[in-house]
């Protein structure tokens, strides 16, 4: 993030630089020790993530304990962001030192769930070692039990692995009945509900078998924890504040989960604005924070910020006039005094590759004028819409880091030794066994399920794992393999000794295994390095799981060892953050929205949230992009082509007024550079009249 923040230099009074009304709400019934339900309701850029930041850290002035605020937040960059913030604001008065603050429970909703799960494992009946899954293993065990129950072979299509996952997943975050979100969301699998029913069933057997939770049930667990008497009051007690970041972006199973802390709301703050909700098709409900203040008896105290200090008057005229014409828009009006700034801009250029050739130019113009790589991002709705941008930034030696779309974890190789590893730790797990043992060469699915069904069957599982009917040729391999599962799963084994064991061990067979293994082997180091910074593999996993890095080598370049990057970002992962220079990719009909979307009118509406969440991450200089045809792939019955584009509708002709319409290259420049049939056409007709003249 590149803006300075509002904290004072000094530290007299960290609370003088916030306006009046976010010092309401940064101190409301904290001296009075009221601590009333209190909802942050504004606009972007308003300061309310740096106001709940002061909230913070007046609370800790107050003698509220770190250990007992949870600090909820859209992601775990979003956790470290918001504790070094409330560090300096603490060590301002007396320039003490910012480092030493712990805030043991900042963290995504489900970070802080597994670690609430694992304390209390023993009271609920799980095992405190439970592995958690990922989307992708939760997608690859459904599919096991998809095929083991028969409903793959069926004449008519049953619905494909990621199809079921998202089913269940959807019953449990909008806490619906599966009739219901079939007929609401997937009618055309309702035809096969009781099949998916018992498919469900058959999937919670298999993973309380196993000893592993996936992502909702690290939400699902929580709430019915707190459902035990003895145990939310245990629970509510210990954390005597929660302050929740994005509240726009929960969905009713954490809604559930504050309500049932905090049930008459005393000590709760919560922060975000309706604008933005952008997570609805991820069962997010921006009800949550539009019904906050009415369920609590007196009602939650609310406060609005107006005034916005991130962007200039013409960038956030642009991104008011945009969410003002929302089916369903929320009155805010948005003000700020940093007047001056040029418009937006609406550039038109003819394909990605010049939209790619703009960009490029534009941001090393930028860089020449003295603004670094960090504090310049280009935005796009869909991961891939940058792939064109990412080969030109690669050419020029630009680096990038890039967020969102394919994230470190979910690389095959980095798949493969967490898996290992995860599997070493709980022998249960299927789906890491499965892939782990399929590593070894001369090892197939039918070798591996044996060898999981005989050490499911046996109590002494893992001293049996030596024993194993491997094909005589592995002999060797397999034993060297036991081996090293046990050196992992032993607590007498340094960590993260165990873990370079493992990729030593892993390293040699990357050639066998997949192209490219020297890059791929550098993601191994990454991953090593990254180790090593965890106490124990136990905490490395779930991290790893729950909130992994978020850009691959390949895709970030030289990235982190450059100390200046240009980013690249979904607009999903931008959420919260800001940049001097905001560029748009695609702003076009078909990506934004996205033709995915196309279906009701609240999608529709979630994607103009969207381009105004993206507008509204700029600062000082705002672009948008609109190549005049994109390719798309995977098109169903078209296959891959170039589609022709028209700008967003979230920008109709009255809204132009608030941008600057420019195009690219220069016309001169363009005939130079890409000589158009159809302009030598015209030159040919003015030639034949001239013959004439
Ligand atoms: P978003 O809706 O995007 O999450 P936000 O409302 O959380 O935005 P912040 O990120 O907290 O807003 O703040 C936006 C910018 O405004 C930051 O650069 C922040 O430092 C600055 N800012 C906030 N309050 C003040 C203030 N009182 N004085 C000066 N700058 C401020
Ligand atoms: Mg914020």
């Amino acid at each position: 993030m590149s803006a300075p923040c509002a904290e004072p230099a000094t530290g007299e009074d960290r609370l003088a630089t916030l306006n009046p009304a976010q010092r309401q709400a940064a101190t409301a019934g904290v001296a009075d020790g009221r601590h009333p339900p209190l909802l942050i309701i504004a606009g972007a850029g308003t300061g309310k993530t740096s106001t709940l930041a002061h909230r913070v850290a007046v609370l800790l002035e107050h003698g509220v304990r770190p250990e007992a605020l949870m600090l909820l937040t859209f992601s775990r960059r979003a956790a470290d962001e918001m504790k070094r913030r409330v560090a300096r604001l603490l060590a301002a008065p007396t320039g003490s030192a910012e480092r030493g603050l712990q805030l043991p429970w900042s963290g995504t909703f489900h970070g802080v769930g597994a670690q609430l799960l694992r304390e209390y494992a023993g009271c609920v009946g799980i095992d405190p070692g439970f592995t958690i899954h990922d989307r992708e293993d939760s997608a690859d065990l459904m599919n096991l039990l998809r095929h083991e129950h028969g409903l793959s072979a069926r004449q008519r299509r049953f619905p494909q692995k990621a199809t079921c996952l998202g089913i269940y997943s959807s019953v449990i975050n909008t806490c619906r009945p599966l009739g219901e979100v079939l007929q609401h969301s997937f009618p055309w699998c309702r035809e096969w509900e009781t099949e998916l029913r018992r498919l469900f069933l058959a999937y919670v057997e298999a993973k309380q078998a196993q000893q592993v939770l996936d992502y909702d049930d690290l939400l699902l667990y929580w709430v019915r924890m707190l459902e035990a008497p003895a145990l939310v009051t245990e629970i509510g007690t210990r954390f005597s504040h929660v302050l929740v970041d994005e509240y726009q972006d929960t969905n009713r199973l954490q809604a559930g989960i504050l309500r049932a802390l905090k049930p008459d709301g005393r000590g709760l703050t919560v922060v975000g604005d309706d604008a933005q909700s952008i997570y609805a098709f991820r069962g997010a409900t921006v009800r949550n924070i539009l019904d906050f203040a009415g369920q609590f008896e007196p009602a939650a105290e609310r406060v609005a910020l107006e005034r916005n200090y991130r962007s200039t008057a013409p960038i956030l005229a642009a991104a008011n006039a945009v969410i003002s014409l929302a089916g369903e828009a929320f009155e805010k009006s948005l003000w700020t005094e940093r007047d001056g700034g040029r418009l937006p801009a609406l550039i038109s250029v003819r394909d990605e590759a010049d939209q790619a050739g703009c960009v490029v130019e534009q941001v090393l113009a930028r860089r020449e004028a003295g603004m670094r790589l960090k504090s310049q991002a280009v935005l796009f709705r869909a991961a891939h819409h940058s792939a064109r941008l990412e080969i030109e930034l690669g050419r020029r030696n630009i680096p990038f880091v890039k967020y969102g779309g394919l994230r470190f974890l979910e690389a095959a190789h980095v798949k493969d030794v967490l898996a290992v590893l995860r599997w070493s730790h709980n022998l249960r797990d299927r789906v890491a066994g499965f892939r782990a043992i399929q590593l070894l060469a001369g090892i197939g699915p039918r070798s591996a399920a044996t060898i999981l069904d005989n050490l499911a069957a046996s109590p002494a599982g893992p001293s049996l794992l030596r024993e194993q009917p491997v094909p005589a040729h592995t002999g060797n391999n397999w034993r060297a393999f036991a081996e090293l599962v046990d050196t992992c799963r032993s607590d007498y084994t340094a960590w993260p000794a165990a873990f370079d064991r493992l990729c030593d061990w892993y390293l040699p067979l990357l050639d066998r295994l997949y192209p490219e293994p020297a890059m791929r082997a550098a993601d191994i180091r990454q991953l090593a390095a990254l180790a090593a910074t965890y106490p124990d593999a136990r905490r490395f996993l779930t991290e790893m799981t729950l909130d992994p890095p978020e850009a691959t080598s390949a895709e970030a370049g030289p990235g982190p060892l450059d100390e200046d990057y240009l980013i690249l970002s979904t607009i999903h992962s931008a959420k919260g953050q800001e940049w001097a220079a905001v560029t748009l990719l695609n702003a076009v009909d078909g990506c934004l929205p996205s033709d995915l979307a196309t279906g009701s009118a609240e999608a529709i509406d979630e994607e103009r949230r969207l381009l105004y969440v993206a507008m509204t991450r700029a600062r000082n200089e705002l672009d948008l992009m609109l190549p005049q045809r994109f390719y798309v792939t995977h098109q169903a019955g078209l296959g891959d082509r170039h589609v022709y584009a028209g700008r967003t509708r979230f920008i109709p002709n009255r809204l132009l007024k608030h941008f600057d319409q420019q195009s690219w290259p220069p016309a001169a420049h363009a005939a130079a550079q890409h000589p158009d049939p159809r302009r030598a056409a015209v030159d040919l007709a003015a030639s034949m009249r001239d013959m004439w003249r």
